[in-house]
């Protein structure tokens, strides 16, 4: 199964693909966590994305569709992926669909996970991670059970410094002109599945696995 998980920073994409990715047992392919990791192994990679991260910026369609499409050829994605953050624009969909394509495969479905712009702000101000596992956490909402130290991992809570007020802003801004008419975009294929990502976790979670089951989609 190729499940793409859309919707804003913050909507809590994250949070949600690690827990599908148990339950479908797919694997998940976050491409800013391969960003991340990148960067923290210095590979030329990581210093080209770097700038354009900081910036709250998108990273350049061909290196991003590189990276990810690689990362797509990896014997833990043959039984299925879910992807988190990737495809961020319209080239990047349409490159996916066009490598997915190629080997006989396609993406079954979209989940469009819908938050409000001031529920956005408020969830990333208050946005931990862990720096071993990536295990988000946040201050309100869902808290570490000890400050700073993660649940799953005991490895140590920071908070990513493109989650700052100034540029969440610029984040959210490229969000609505380059990733928001994908929304658009996979209506047209029949393949979007919009879901309320207001309700608590667990709620976002069950109402995802219900729609998965019973196959309804937006018109
Ligand atoms: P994320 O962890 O998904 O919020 O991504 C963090 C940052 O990585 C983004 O603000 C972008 O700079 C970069 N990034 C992640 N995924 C993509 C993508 N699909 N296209 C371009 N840039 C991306």
């Amino acid at each position: 199964m190729y499940l793409i998980l859309l919707g804003p920073p913050g909507a809590g994409k994250g949070t949600q693909a690690a827990s599908l990715s148990k339950e479908l047992r797919a694997a998940h392919v976050a491409s800013g966590d391969l960003f991340r990791q990148a960067q923290k192994q210095g590979t030329p990679l990581g210093l080209q994305a770097k700038a354009y991260m900081e910036r709250g910026e998108l990273v350049p369609d061909e290196l991003t569709v590189r990276m990810v499409l690689e990362r797509l050829e990896a014997p833990d994605c043959s039984g299925g992926v879910i992807l988190d953050g990737f495809p961020r624009t319209l080239e990047q969909a349409r490159a996916l669909d066009q490598a997915l394509g190629a080997s006989g495969k396609n993406i079954d479905a979209v989940l469009y996970i819908k938050v409000s712009e001031d529920e956005l702000v408020r969830r990333l101000g208050g946005r931990w991670l862990c720096r071993d596992c990536q295990t988000p956490y946040q201050t309100i909402s869902s808290p570490p059970k000890v400050a700073g130290v993660c649940d799953s991992c005991g490895g140590e809570l920071y908070q990513r410094p493109d989650d700052s007020r100034e540029t969440v802003r610029t984040r959210l801004r490229v969000y609505e002109e380059r990733t928001a008419p994908l929304i658009a975009y996979y209506i047209d294929l029949n393949k979007l599945i919009e879901i309320d990502g207001e309700q608590g976790i667990e709620e976002v979670r069950s109402e995802m696995l219900s729609a998965l089951k019973s196959g309804v989609r937006a018109r």
